[in-house]
């Protein structure tokens, strides 16, 4: 991408009413625009990360065993009705009316769609096990949207939802849904810490939490000092017996303040940590709780009918690009981890119109597109200072800089972003530096 063909509005200013790092950096870098409280266009910066969010939980989700979907936005009512939440969900639902007069809303989580479709076509355990996901716009009216996309009233979410023939069956669905997250943001560089929650009305369900640790998050979390080792995300099939490597991370301490009781924490002291934390994920077991209301059964190997059991399990995609910077920026400005920068690496021409840079920087842009390094060429005539500067501010992992004084010795000035560290290289030796790691 020519950056002088873009669009990347970055805000010299910092934004007055932005009160956290992630909320300031996404408008200066010009990645959102707040259209009313809470809802946001996604400018082509931000669009990109988002998309890049997506693809890895998408991938993640694909490599569980679970399958894509795409429900609607706008569901009826009836199917609310017949679960009984319509009316117990409250001013934060979005409901509309159509032309017909028809009761209507602004999905704001689907357990019900997605029963309703199970219901018209499973009959049989042999259809079991079965996940279906997708990657929706969710419309929730919270009563204090704050801090940009962090607690936004429309957000993007990524919701599966299990279905079993029994509680064994959807245990295991349970856990490849808890590891697939462990993946899915340790991909994405984020320790995220799995936290008992809480399992609502019905006893004997599990729920967790996945917390990522952040001066400004919302919940207060109290945990085991273990968690702060990164080696406990070693690999894992998941094709083999998940249950011990669940258990492994169940059975180190972490729990957010509601459910912490400091009388009664098996952790000393000296062992715990208490932080804050922000929620990227929550995954949930809650048998049959719309399958019984719905009339979503299926018959057993012994003829039986039953209820499905069924989970449900969320990750909050567009949150996550806010998570992503809170865990990742600096005074100057974003640094994206590799896996979901908007572009990989920029090529910085310092003096545009000069034959030898010109002539440099096209060569390296071109080379880059061919190695699939994803590109951004800052070929606007500016100011060298506001060009790096703007570099730093939307986080690009490596910068080569191309300049009329480097080009004298025939070097270009490569770098990484996360470190600050700098390198006076060739241009072949750039390209080979920034593909190799990137
Ligand atoms: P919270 O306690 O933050 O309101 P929740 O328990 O209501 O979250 P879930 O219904 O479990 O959230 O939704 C799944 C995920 O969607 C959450 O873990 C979070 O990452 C994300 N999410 C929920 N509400 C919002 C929101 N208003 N804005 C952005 N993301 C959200
Ligand atoms: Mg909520």
């Amino acid at each position: 991408m020519r950056l002088s063909q873009y669009f990347l509005p970055v805000l010299k200013e910092t934004p007055k009413e932005a009160q956290i790092a992630s909320h300031r950096l996404m408008l200066r870098a010009g990645m959102i625009q707040q259209s009313s409280a809470g809802i946001y266009s996604w400018l082509p910066l931000g669009k990109r990360v988002l998309d890049k969010i997506s693809n890895i939980v998408r991938e993640e989700q694909e490599r569980s065993g679970a399958l894509e979907i795409l429900m609607p936005t706008i569901q009826p009512a009836e199917i609310w009705q017949e679960s009984g939440r319509y009316d117990d969900y409250g001013a934060e639902m979005l409901r509309v009316t159509d032309r017909h007069d028809r009761a209507m809303l602004f999905g704001p989580t689907n357990e019900e769609q997605v029963t309703d479709i199970f219901r018209s076509h499973v009959r049989s355990y042999k259809s079991l096990p079965l996940n279906l996901y997708h990657i929706q716009w969710k419309f929730r009216d919270e009563v204090r949207p704050r801090f940009g996309i962090m607690r936004g009233r429309e957000f993007l979410m990524k919701d599966a939802y299990s279905f079993d023939l029994d509680a064994d069956g959807a245990r295991k669905a349970y856990n490849k849904m808890f590891v697939s997250y462990l993946k899915t943001f340790a991909r994405m560089g984020l320790t995220a810490i799995p936290m008992e929650a809480d399992t609502g009305p019905i006893g004997g369900d599990m729920s967790h939490e996945f917390i990522i640790l952040a001066e400004t998050g919302e919940s207060g979390v109290y945990f085991h000092k273990d968690w702060l080792q990164a080696d406990l995300l070693a690999d894992i099939d998941y094709a083999s017996d998940l249950q011990p490597f669940v258990d492994k991370f169940i059975s180190i301490y972490a729990r957010a303040d509601e459910k912490h009781d400091p009388d009664n924490c098996p952790v000393s002291d000296l062992d715990l940590m208490t932080m804050r934390g922000i929620e990227i994920g929550h995954i949930f077991y809650f048998g049959a709780k719309y399958s019984a209301a719905m009339g979503a059964n299926v018959s057993g190997p012994d003829g039986k009918i039953v209820p499905v059991h069924m989970g449900s399990y969320g990750i909050g995609v567009s949150r996550l690009v806010g998570g992503i910077i809170e865990a990742s920026h600096d005074d100057k400005g974003i640094i994206w981890p590799d896996s979901v920068a908007p572009f990989g690496v920029a090529v910085v021409n310092l003096k545009p119109g000069d034959k030898i840079c010109d002539k440099t920087c096209e060569t390296l842009y071109s080379d880059l597109i061919e190695t699939s390094a994803d590109p951004l060429l800052d070929d606007r005539d500016e100011r060298p200072g506001a060009k790096l500067a703007a570099m730093d501010l939307i986080g690009i992992p490596w910068q080569i800089v191309v300049g009329p004084r480097g080009m004298q010795n025939s070097v270009v000035e490569v770098k990484r972003r996360k470190t600050g560290e700098t390198f006076e290289v060739s241009p072949s030796e750039a390209l080979k530096l920034v593909s190799n790691v990137a």
